[in-house]
């Protein structure tokens, strides 16, 4: 599922390839990946404006309008954006369309249709709505530490709930853990400061490092989890067999020596 080293990988092509492009026409082919917007409105909002800029809070992108409207993407589990040019055949499972002026054409493919596309006239605004805490790759020490504080329950589903940090999912809530030394079942009023600055510290050191390969898995630091984030895995670091549990649905992976379990 992409998370936020993926969708800042996609925010980064969308800006590279549609900056400046006007929207010249607007295609649904499967209606029911739009949110909160109808074919019809979608192609009034869109329709003769350009792309100024791009934006992205945790895991949903923003192709903002010169008017300060802004299209939105959220990726779901399969989502992608590809820009081509004239009339190449698009990729299979393609839900949505923009034709540019310069005949170029941004498609976004889904074929698991779980992403969604929508509509905002000011994203900023849109992002306090919808009640996102402070994106993760952005976010300061300090308020980082105050979305932590007086929550309850175990630091891992904290760190993937998208109103407390966005961006944050699955694997790389159990990548930061590993890094930080920190069991995922650890209770967060628990954590000292430096336990909290280390989580921070790992958080940013990987979401960068993700951001700077290109979201590309098979290209991450050999000391990663994400390479053993399977049963019978080994712990990068000391070779010890990991220890996967259940935390609300999701499976957590944590080395039993480097993340020792404290309450
Ligand atoms: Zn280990």
């Amino acid at each position: 599922m992409p998370e936020l080293p993926e969708v800042e990988t996609e925010r980064q092509y969308l800006h590279r390839t549609s900056v400046g492009k006007s929207v010249m026409q607007v295609i649904v082919s499967e209606p029911r990946i739009l949110k909160d917007t109808t074919p019809p409105a979608l192609t009034v909002a869109l329709l003769g404006h350009t792309i100024v800029d791009t934006g992205r809070h945790g895991k949903y992108l923003f192709a903002i309008l010169e008017n300060g409207a802004s299209l939105i993407f959220h990726f779901g589990m399969t989502g992608g954006l590809a820009m081509f040019d004239d009339d190449y055949p698009w990729p299979p499972y393609t839900r949505f369309a923009l034709l540019f002026s310069d005949t170029s054409h941004l498609t976004y493919h889904d074929p698991r249709k779980l992403g969604r596309v929508s509509f905002t006239t000011n994203w900023r605004e849109w992002i306090r709505v919808k009640g996102l805490g402070p994106d993760a790759l952005s976010v300061q020490f300090k308020a980082f530490r105050e979305q932590l504080a007086n929550r309850k329950g175990a630091i891992k589903p904290l760190l993937m709930n998208q109103e407390v940090i966005a961006g944050i999912g699955n694997l790389y809530a159990d990548e930061i853990l590993f890094q930080a030394g920190i069991h995922p079942r650890r209770a967060v009023g628990s954590l000292t400061i430096r336990d909290l600055q280390r989580i921070y510290t790992s958080m940013r050191t990987i979401l960068r490092t993700a951001i700077r390969r290109r979201a590309d898995e098979a290209a991450y630091p050999r000391t990663y989890l994400i390479h053993q984030r399977f049963p019978d895995g080994c712990c990068p670091k000391c070779g010890k067999l990991l220890e996967h549990l259940s935390m609300n649905g999701r499976t957590a992976y944590f080395c039993p020596d480097d993340q020792p379990y404290e309450a």
